[in-house]
């Protein structure tokens, strides 16, 4: 019997998606670069399971069945590609690939025109979830041939998480627009994490908290409507882990270093490129660089002595109460640049992305799942051409209600010595997007005095542009 679908690469994620798409009742083929590993697979998590696992590419093709439907989990990059020019003179007409990697988007565009030029379709699929998603239902990103999507829907729509409006699927529009989205995705994701860290590192080192406190805090905030979130739940759950071996917490033992594999820098230089501003997610791909510089940072420790770092105000209890609302609003500001990031591409390269679908889709399955998605669903269901999501009414008036405790958090981060890269780059979103005016026109002026760059006048129509000889002014 033909197989319905086929994966190739069967490290984690391929593993994993590989058995959810067999328990929906697919039958599957399997095909691994390295025959052991599909051999190990097949013997033991793929055991009695209505799965083939072929030793070479030209027999794991031909047990599909037509039109080919095969989902390549492989590392991003350049083997993405050799197993696309391995598999093309093995296809027919209609068949497609799905990359469901963390593919840069600029190379899922070249390889959607690539393949739909020589018929076959092509998928650029966003997949979050990490390896329990990929098991038991991830959030799916897909974009590229859509009548290819429409072959894969049945399968795509059963494997995804499943939430109250539906799967956490959609078709996220042409080209490379599924991994974009997955892209930013996890920019937001890199926000998220940092500021929930500089909420963690306010609470532990600026007022004293212990973990088991720290544990109880965010259990709490994990019940509240605005928190609600997968990372929030983790973030309690690793406060109160210790480690078997010493018997410490170990989110002590830890050590301070954090690792990224790019896709936050890839959302900083395509906002850059873009000009769509997201300060908080430029602000969290920048701590991770600034932590791993560790020796550097312990050698400074020493020599530039600032602060000493504790709390000496007399209600803690409340103050924790202020750090969830900066923390909030904060994560309001981060999701506003994120999707004012999705919406600039999606006009920029025509991908007519439905920001209210991207947003429901992201509220099972992913990294950042959390009931606050729904709020962002429905501001754009309610307003479609929304500019920011801060002038929805719901979040202005959270922010609003919320501001002064926020700005609270800030000068105590500030006096106290804790850098809050990310919880500042927010309030600065935040204050620069709401004044009518700002310092810019002192920069025109210094751009027109060294570089003749010319300035508009606020006094003259729009598009009239003036230059001073200002040398001579004095
Ligand atoms: P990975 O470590 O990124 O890649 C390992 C797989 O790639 C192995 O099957 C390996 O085959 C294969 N491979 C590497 N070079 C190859 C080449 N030149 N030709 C053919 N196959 C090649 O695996 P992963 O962690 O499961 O991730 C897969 C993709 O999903 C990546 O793009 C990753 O960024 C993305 N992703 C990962 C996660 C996660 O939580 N891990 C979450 C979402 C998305 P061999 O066994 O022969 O070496």
């Amino acid at each position: 019997m033909k197989r319905t679908f086929g994966v190739i690469g069967l490290a984690v994620m391929g593993e994993n998606l590989a058995l959810n798409v067999e328990s929906r009742g697919f039958p599957i083929a399997v095909y691994n670069r390295t025959y052991e590993k599909t051999e190990e697979f097949m013997n033991t998590r793929g055991k009695g399971k209505d799965i083939v696992g072929p030793r070479t590419l030209e027999e794991f093709v031909q047990a599909l069945d037509r039109p080919r439907k095969i989902l390549v989990m492989v590392k991003a990059g350049g083997p993405v590609d050799a197993v696309i020019q391995q598999l093309k003179p093995l296809l027919d007409e209609g068949d497609m690939i799905i990359d469901g990697g963390n593919s840069l988007y600029d190379d899922t565009e070249r390889r959607t025109k690539e393949l739909e030029s020589t018929g076959l379709g092509f998928v650029g699929m966003g997949v979050s979830g990490g390896e329990e998603g990929a098991l038991n239902g991830p959030s799916l990103m897909p974009g590229g041939t859509e009548s290819a999507y429409r072959e894969l829907e049945p399968i795509l729509t059963k494997i995804a998480a499943q939430v109250d409006d539906g799967p956490c699927v959609t078709f996220i529009g042409p080209g490379g627009a599924g991994h974009y989205v997955k892209m930013v995705h996890n920019g937001i994701e890199y926000g998220d994490m940092q500021l929930i860290a500089e909420a963690y590192d306010i609470l532990k080192f600026g007022l004293g908290l212990s973990n088991e406190q720290l544990h109880q805090i965010f259990a709490e905030w994990n019940t509240t409507d605005e928190l609600n979130s997968f990372l929030i739940e983790i973030t309690a759950d690793i406060f109160k882990y210790k480690d078997p071996s010493t018997n410490e917490y170990l989110v002590d033992l830890i050590l301070d270093s954090a690792g990224q594999k790019g896709t936050g820098r890839w959302t900083v230089l395509s906002s850059l490129e873009l000009g769509v501003p997201i300060p908080t997610i430029y602000a969290a791909v920048n701590a991770r660089v600034m932590s791993a510089y560790k020796a550097e940072r312990v050698a400074a420790s020493k020599e530039l002595n600032g602060r000493a770092i504790h709390y000496d105000g007399d209600d803690a209890a409340s103050f924790v109460n202020k750090v969830r609302d900066a923390l909030y609003c904060s994560k309001m500001c981060s999701y506003a640049q994120g999707m004012a990031l999705i919406a600039k591409a999606s006009a920029e390269f025509n991908y007519n992305i439905n920001l209210p679908e991207t947003a429901r889709i992201w509220k099972g399955g992913c990294i950042i799942r959390a009931g606050f998605l729904d709020k962002i669903k429905n501001a754009y269901l309610e307003n479609p051409q929304l500019p920011n999501l801060l002038l929805a009414p719901e979040f202005k008036q959270s922010i609003l209600d919320r501001q002064e405790a926020w700005r609270d958090v800030l000068i105590l981060a500030n006096k106290i010595g804790i850098a809050v890269p990310a919880f500042s780059a927010s309030l600065d979103y935040f204050d620069s997007y709401r004044r009518s005016r700002l310092p810019q026109n002192l920069t025109q002026a210094q751009r027109d005095y060294f570089g003749a760059h010319t300035y508009e006048r606020i006094d003259k129509p729009t598009g009239e542009f003036f230059h001073t000889e200002w040398a001579g002014v004095a």
